[in-house]
């Protein structure tokens, strides 16, 4: 029979499927609650580090504490906000929250706090706004996840920013390469089409190497030949991915799978996530360790985000 289970919402079920003991100390009621996608709870099953993958979707009490600085709006998207959900802090470029829906909730997601507007017509939202900010070349679709949203909505918000020509990059942020590719695949003939109309480029989030797999490296492949441009951008997170040997052996099977390193981020300082926070020393450190491990286009760049600035801030 097909498993029609796609992803695990109750913490009990997806731990029995997992079928270990682990040693984590789990908030069983979290306010930001739980999700993971089944195909994450396989490659869970099938990782070499199991704990580094648990560790970033597994409520722990440690969100309980809080830290001074941990806010729930931590890098100014609020102040940044042009319309309900069009974010623009560069000069010429903008950020839509295409959705409040994603293939999973990492503990540490910097929106986790988010007030998430729900939209009727993000597309009518969006074409509205670029109607009057012609000076506008690069809409980027962020979310929650833009590749969660239904076929026909996600079409719909395409076609309404491929109605204004001054835009001609289109990017997309998503992590469901890795954690629902078949959210992504079934986007994929409209996919297909978009490099005749934009520059595009998918900005995939993987953190781990152990989070690559046939699945993603049939979506990248795909969405390569098709014509878009990969990268990555990953969060350094304590405990997951702190480490150069993970770093480096991250960004080597990012390129295997034709995707190149893009941003190592700084945490954002979002209220509940403190425990996944690296210093920036030991950050430092660490990507000069990688830097004499791997050719220079596979050396992500440290950067943080402080509200306010107008672009990213290397650290
Ligand atoms: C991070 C971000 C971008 C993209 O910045 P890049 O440095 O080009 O990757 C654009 N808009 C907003 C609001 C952002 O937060
Ligand atoms: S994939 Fe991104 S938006 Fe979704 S929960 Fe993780 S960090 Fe947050």
């Amino acid at each position: 029979m097909e498993d029609l289970v796609k992803s695990f919402t109750q913490i009990p079920a997806f731990l029995e499927y997992l079928g270990k003991e682990f040693n984590a100390t789990i908030d069983q009621n979290p306010t930001f609650p739980f999700l993971c996608s089944k195909h994450y709870a396989d490659l869970i099953r099938n990782a070499e580090q199991p704990e580094a993958l648990l560790r970033e979707i597994l409520p722990s009490i440690e969100e309980l504490k809080d830290a001074p600085g941990f806010v729930d709006d931590p890098v100014g998207d609020l102040n940044a906000g042009k319309s309900e959900n069009i974010i623009q802090k560069y000069d010429g470029r903008a950020l839509i929250i295409a959705t409040a829906a994603c293939g999973v909730r990492c503990r540490f997601c910097f929106r986790r706090n988010y007030p998430f507007q729900s939209s009727p017509d993000v597309a009518r939202e969006v074409s509205n706004w670029l109607d009057v900010h012609t000076d506008v070349w690069e809409i980027i679709l962020s979310g929650g996840d833009p590749l969660s949203m239904g076929v026909g909505p996600f079409r719909d918000l395409v076609e309404a920013i491929a109605a204004h020509p001054a835009v001609t990059t289109l990017r997309i942020h998503s992590r469901l390469p890795i954690m629902r590719s078949d959210q992504v695949m079934q986007h994929f003939e409209l996919l297909q089409e978009l490099p005749a109309r934009f520059n595009c480029v998918l900005v995939s989030h993987v953190d781990h190497p152990d989070e690559l797999d046939g699945n993603s490296a049939i979506v990248f492949g795909s969405l390569k030949q098709a014509g878009w441009t990969l990268l990555n951008q990953s969060v350094l997170l304590k405990g997951v991915n702190d480490n150069a040997e993970t770093l480096t052996k991250l960004s080597r099977k990012l390129f295997e799978q034709g995707v190149l390193p893009y941003y190592l981020h700084q945490l954002d300082h979002a209220k509940g996530v403190a425990h996944f926070e690296v210093e920036d020393h030991r950050a430092q450190e660490l990507i000069e360790e990688i830097r004499t491990k791997l050719p220079g286009y596979e050396v992500p760049k440290l950067v943080r985000e402080i509200a306010g600035e107008k672009s990213k801030t290397p650290v």
